[in-house]
């Protein structure tokens, strides 16, 4: 053994296992000490951290991002890993496989139902976020970025990743031209190696099905020197409605580079964020100025609710090789959403029931048969399945997939026949 191989593993020792070091046969346990050993044929050690562990909370909280998952009664993770080196990845995914510990994967931990760091299950998270490094190849036009780069690219870009150029480009999964993923063997593998299935797959299928996102390659597109922004803010009094009734009529006919989004809210939205919920609908019919009024005064009776309008259209209708489900047909996405900083079983339960108040006031005016909903704006009360069982996924996956479902479900029975890769909604294996 090479002598920085063993200083890296003295180190290891010290700083990463200070806690008590047991020789029980927990699940845990058995884990780390896989971990360890994986760990010496290694370059980098991984950071573990275990409830024991003075920086434990530190690992898990810096990028928990909902507080509604911050509550006394949550599960915390028997380990928290902090990948420094892309072979921690391998590892994690490994020894967690042959433990049997369920794995909740982590890169920038925006998931608004807390998926990538929540689980009912004693389970590991593998926490991306030190992985972050950008590579620019400015004559070709590319990049490649690490899962844990800018605001945490991994979950981001597999669930779609919708923006202000979205009309113009498509969404950031759309540009996406090669990935690096680590499969449930522990193996690196990119776009060449596993086919153009998985490749698809991964562009909106969520990752989290497949295997763990260490890189993506994208194309870079031009950006304009400058942006020109306007705002208008109009109350109802000032005629808001007519020119929002206006907007469903045209906006997913606009030149793509017009980007006119819409927010809606009242007294006390929009502050510092600590407790989330999110919903997400699409319309596909303009909406009436009677049905916007209605939806006012759903508003105004729920009091601290919001809503966000994003336009569909453009090159939205043109791109089909991602697994990206809506495109023609729509007209704009809505976010319905409510942010409270009030802790509490009562709060949580008060602002739960205004998103739900407000997504179904919404009814009459968006997608239904599906109700489509958008996987970035991870919503569980869509349903969820237990174990990633498929029956109990048909629930969620017409929403969310649309007719892209069994061929995510025949990609996922190839590459991880075994559903180690599952969360509530993840995608299952094909019934056998
Ligand atoms: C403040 C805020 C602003 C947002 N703005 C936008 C927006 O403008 N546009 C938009 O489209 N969405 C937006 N979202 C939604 C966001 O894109 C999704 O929550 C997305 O899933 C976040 O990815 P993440 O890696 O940060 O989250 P995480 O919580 O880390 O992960 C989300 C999901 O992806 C999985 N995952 C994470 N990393 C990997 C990986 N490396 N490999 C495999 N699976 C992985 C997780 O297990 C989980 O299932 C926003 C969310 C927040 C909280």
């Amino acid at each position: 053994m090479k002598a920085s191989t063993i200083a890296l593993l003295s180190l290891f020792s010290i700083f990463f296992f200070p806690v008590s070091w047991t020789t029980s046969n927990s699940v845990q346990d058995k884990f780390i000490k896989c971990l360890d050993k994986a760990s010496l044929s290694q370059p980098i050690p991984a950071e573990i951290y275990t409830p024991n562990n003075s920086s434990f909370a530190t690992a898990l909280q810096s990028y928990k991002r909902n507080r509604r998952f911050d509550t006394p009664t949550t599960l915390k993770p028997a380990v928290v890993v902090t990948d420094a080196h892309e072979s921690n990845v391998q590892a994690t995914v490994v020894c967690a496989k042959k433990v049997g510990i369920e794995l909740r994967i982590r890169s920038g931990g925006h998931d608004y139902e807390g998926v990538s760091y929540v689980s009912q299950v004693p389970f590991v998270i593998l926490d991306m976020s030190n992985l972050r490094s950008i590579e620019i190849d400015i004559e070709n036009g590319t990049a490649w970025f690490q899962a844990g780069a800018i605001l945490g690219a991994g979950g981001h870009i597999s669930g779609g990743g919708y923006g202000n150029l979205l009309r113009k480009y498509g969404v950031a999964t759309d540009q996406v031209i090669d990935a690096q993923i680590v499969d449930v063997r522990g193996r690196i593998l990119n776009r060449k190696i596993v086919g153009e299935n998985l490749f698809w797959a991964l562009r909106r299928g969520g990752a989290s099905s497949f295997g763990v996102i260490l890189s993506w390659k994208v194309k870079l597109v031009p950006v304009p020197a400058t942006v020109t922004v306007f705002k208008v803010n109009r109350t109802l009094e000032q005629g808001a409605t007519d020119i929002v009734a206006q907007w469903t009529q045209v906006v997913d006919k606009l030149p793509n580079h017009l980007e006119l989004r819409l927010r809606f809210y009242l007294k006390g939205q929009l502050s510092q964020e600590y407790f989330l919920k999110r919903k997400s609908d699409n319309v596909k019919e303009p909406i009436s100025n009677t049905g916007l009024e209605a939806i006012w005064k759903t508003m105004i009776e729920l009091e601290d609710v919001a809503m966000l309008w994003n336009p569909y259209g453009g090159v939205m209708n043109e791109i089909s090789e991602t697994a990206f489900p809506h495109r023609a047909g729509n007209i704009f996405k809505i976010q319905c959403s409510t942010s409270w900083m009030v802790e509490g079983i009562e709060a949580t339960n008060l602002y739960l029931n205004k998103t739900r108040k407000l997504f179904e006031a919404m009814t009459p005016y968006v997608s239904n048969n599906p109700r489509e909903a958008f996987l970035n704006y991870r919503d569980l009360d869509i349903g969820t399945s237990s174990n990633g069982n498929y029956e109990d996924a048909k629930v969620y996956r017409i929403k969310y997939f649309k007719g892209n479902f069994h061929r995510l479900a025949r990609v996922k029975t190839n590459i991880d026949p075994d559903n180690f890769f599952r969360n509530e909604q993840s995608i299952p294996t094909l019934p056998s």
